[in-house]
Parts: structure tokens; C-alpha cells; sequence
């Protein structure tokens, strides 16, 4: 039986519901069972506490890490759908605004975030992918970051072209680490394939098979994409109008994923949108409520979830009563930190309960120095002369050096740690010259 701990259940599932929901209380005094509670045990607890749950071999794990819009707020970060899977690869389809903090929250190791699966290039889906380039390598991943993401109309509206962007965009960044950091996290790789392939295979290994097809948003490009493994199927839409190809590669998805935009009154009312505005963007451009659910009603997932919207206290009516015009089967209104437990027995839905003040997680590997070549490599491929990747003579030289005795006691007391001699610089460059 389905099991929904925490979330929307509907009318269909209600029996069900109630049947696992009658508090202990309720079935003690009704003579049924005595209520297992101690004052000192601990009892299950119905939150995810990112870090303290195995996944089974045979389970899939879905977080939500962004489910917001294209305008930045705390409450939540742009699209980002972490999917883990318990042979243990991870990936991440799309990577909005903001969603870096909420992945860090997770501690998970970042050479285990290594695959990025990226919808279409709006902001609000990738916004977030240079934090996680720089910001994972130094907290430690031992990889390249991969990306895959669509081509476009022409070149330069493809992934490929962005994602070489970004690299001319951290050009200083880059320069200004390589030789002092190890380098193997670094590297980012683009993956470009056609984005009017229909349910064309752009990744398969360990098990594992993610499909891409196209969908309609803004101009040419966006796709939205389906993973397959071990007999579960995850659906992620990136930003779509309802299309025929998600209704088609969709179907029999045990998690599909689809964007709902807020309602149309809401844009007026709290996006101060014309209405004009309002009808184009909130129906044309994207997936209006009605048409959320009229697609789920032909999908028919196991579990539907909508995301896009603000989900606040006084717009989540609006959307849910809209979906419920065209759709009543199991729905998530996702909000971030969602989470839900996928395998053949049942789907549970629950929030992740996280801690705000993380470090790095731990490494995977060995930690290692930087390589003698990197800067020479890093030089050669991209054109920035070698002594660039220094300071001039002219920085230098407005080094204070009164502060090189209170420094070379933090290296000595350092090297007493370690118990070898780790030098000061500054005497080292001299004994060198
Ligand atoms: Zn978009
Ligand atoms: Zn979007």
C-alpha cells in the first residue's frame, strides 16, 4: 500500500491515508494496541535529516532543491531536483538560482555531484551551476563537473556555447586558483545533444538510462527528460507548454516532475502583471494549473509533482483547487526540501529537516597538492600568460612586511603539528633567488 507520511493526499487515497494515520492515542483508547512510547527511546521521526539514512539497493530518493521562479526570494531557489539512487549515482537536473545552499545542506560529497542534467537555459535552471563549479571543487570534489543540456536553434544558443562562456566568465577566477588548489575539480565538460531528439538515449551507465525530448518554452532548445534504473522511472520537465511529448515518453513514470506556473489572478495580483501579461505568460509560456493537471490526468504517474510557483499561505489554494478541476490522482505540491522515497513498494513524501551552518563534507579520495603543471597546462589552453597567474612586481612590492614575523610563527607552529618544516614563503622565494 502507498504510504503518504506527510503532504497533499487526495480524495482517491484518503481510506488509505486515515488507515496509517489514526494516532497511537487514538488506537490505545480504542483498545487496539499499546502504544509503544517510552520517555527515553527515541521514536521514528516523519522528517528527512539530510546524513543519517541508508538508501536501500533498490530504492530511488528524489529532493527537491529548487522549486521557485525566476525571481529570487529565501524561501525558495530556482528549479534543481537532486535524484540519488541506491547503486549509489546521483545527478542533478537542472541547477537555479540559489539552489547551491540547499544542495550544500545535504552533505553529500561533491565528487558524488558530478552530473548535471540541464533543461533549457534560463537562469532560473542553471543559475546556480558556476557556484557549484567553483564552490564544489573547493569543498572538495575530485572530478570534473559534467553537464549535459540541449543544443539550440543555432550555435550559439546551444549548451556547448554557454557552458564555454562560463569558463571565458571565470577566467580571472580560474587563473587566480590554478597552482595554488588541486585542479582535478576544475574542469567542466559539456555534453551537447540535439534537443529535437525524440526519447533519444544522451546517457546510459551502471544501469542507468536518461532519455531527452523536446518540449516548448520561450524559443528552440528546452527538452525535458526521463531516467530509467532498476524498473523506477523519474520524469523531469524543465519549463514547458503542455506537449505531446510529454504525454507520450511520461507515461508510466513513477515520479513525474512538471512545472505549474502560478495562477493566472495571482500574476496580476501579486506579480503586478498586466492581464495580458498575465494570460501570456502564465498559459502560453508556461503550464497553467488546469493544464498541470489535465496532463497528469493522461500521464498518470505514481506520484505527480508540481513546481514553478510561489507556494505561500495565500497563493497554494489557488493552484491546488486549479489542478484539482482536471487531475485527482497522488500530487505533490513541491516546496524545497521535499523529499520523496521511491521503490516498488511504495512512495512516502516527507520535508528534509536541514542543518543551515554546513562544511565540507568529507573527501572521497585522498586530498591532493597542486599539480607542477597545472598553471603551464592551464596557460597553454587558454591563452593567459604564466606570470599573470602571479602577482607583478608592483603588487608585490606593496606586501606590508611588518606582518611576516607574526606570520612565520603560524608556519612554525603549523610544521610542529605536522612535525616536518613547512616554510615561510617569503624566505623560501629568497633562498631561491
Ligand atoms: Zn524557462
Ligand atoms: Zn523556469
Amino acid at each position: 500500500m502507498t504510504v503518504f507520511t506527510v503532504g497533499v493526499v487526495t480524495g482517491i487515497y484518503f481510506k488509505d491515508y486515515l488507515a496509517e494515520a489514526i494516532p497511537p492515542s487514538v488506537a490505545a483508547t480504542s483498545g487496539q494496541e499499546k502504544p509503544d512510547v517510552s520517555p527515553v527511546s527515541a521514536r521514528p521521526r516523519d522528517a528527512y535529516y539530510p546524513n543519517s539514512e541508508d538508501l536501500a539497493p533498490d530504492e530511488m530518493r528524489v529532493i527537491a532543491c529548487g522549486t521557485g521562479m525566476p525571481t529570487q526570494r529565501m524561501a525558495q531557489a530556482a528549479a534543481c531536483f537532486l535524484v540519488e539512487l541506491g547503486n549509489g549515482d546521483k545527478f542533478l537536473f537542472d541547477i537555479g538560482s540559489g539552489s547551491a545552499e540547499r544542495i550544500s545542506a545535504l552533505q553529500i560529497p561533491y565528487t558524488y555531484l558530478d552530473k548535471v542534467f540541464i533543461g533549457h537555459l534560463h537562469a532560473d535552471h542553471f543559475g546556480a551551476l558556476g557556484e557549484l563549479f567553483i564552490g564544489g571543487a573547493i569543498m572538495g570534489r575530485q572530478v570534473p563537473l559534467r553537464v549535459w543540456g540541449p543544443s539550440g536553434a543555432v550555435e550559439e544558443l546551444g549548451t556547448a556555447h554557454a557552458i564555454e562562456g562560463m569558463k571565458q566568465m571565470y577566467k580571472w577566477d580560474l587563473a587566480g586558483r590554478v597552482g595554488m588548489i588541486d585542479w582535478r575539480g576544475f574542469q567542466l565538460e559539456a555534453n551537447e545533444f540535439d534537443y529535437r531528439a525524440e526519447n533519444a538515449v544522451i546517457y546510459q551507465d551502471n544501469g542507468v538510462t536518461i532519455r531527452s525530448f523536446p518540449a516548448i518554452h520561450a524559443i528552440d532548445g528546452p527538452v525535458s527528460f526521463s531516467l530509467e534504473w532498476n524498473g523506477l522511472k523519474f520524469v523531469y520537465g524543465s519549463d514547458s507548454y503542455p506537449n505531446k511529448w510529454f504525454l507520450e515518453y511520461a507515461k508510466d513514470a513513477d515520479i513525474a516532475i512538471h512545472e505549474c506556473f502560478i495562477a493566472v489572478p495571482d500574476l496580476v495580483r501579486k506579480m503586478k502583471f498586466t492581464p495580458e501579461q498575465a494570460l501570456t505568460v502564465g498559459t502560453q509560456i508556461h503550464t497553467a494549473p488546469e493544464a498541470f493537471g489535465k496532463i497528469m490526468s493522461e500521464v498518470k504517474p505514481r506520484m505527480a509533482v508540481a513546481y514553478h510557483f510561489f507556494k505561500d499561505f495565500d497563493t497554494t489554494a489557488e493552484v491546488y483547487e486549479r489542478i484539482r478541476t482536471t487531475y485527482d490522482g497522488p500530487l505533490s505540491l513541491a516546496e524545497d526540501f521535499m523529499v520523496w522515497n521511491i521503490s516498488k513498494d511504495g512512495i512516502t513524501m516527507r520535508m528534509a529537516a536541514v542543518e543551515e551552518a554546513t562544511w565540507a563534507p568529507p573527501l572521497t579520495g585522498e586530498a591532493q597538492l597542486p599539480g607542477k603543471n597545472d598553471r603551464q597546462n592551464y596557460s597553454e589552453a587558454t591563452g593567459v600568460p604564466v606570470e599573470n597567474m602571479n602577482n607583478s612586481d608592483f603588487i608585490a612590492k606593496g606586501r606590508w612586511g611588518a606582518v611576516d614575523d607574526v606570520l612565520r610563527g603560524v608556519y612554525k607552529e603549523a610544521s610542529e603539528v605536522v612535525g616536518r618544516e613547512l616554510p615561510y614563503p617569503a624566505d623560501q622565494k629568497a633562498k631561491e633567488q
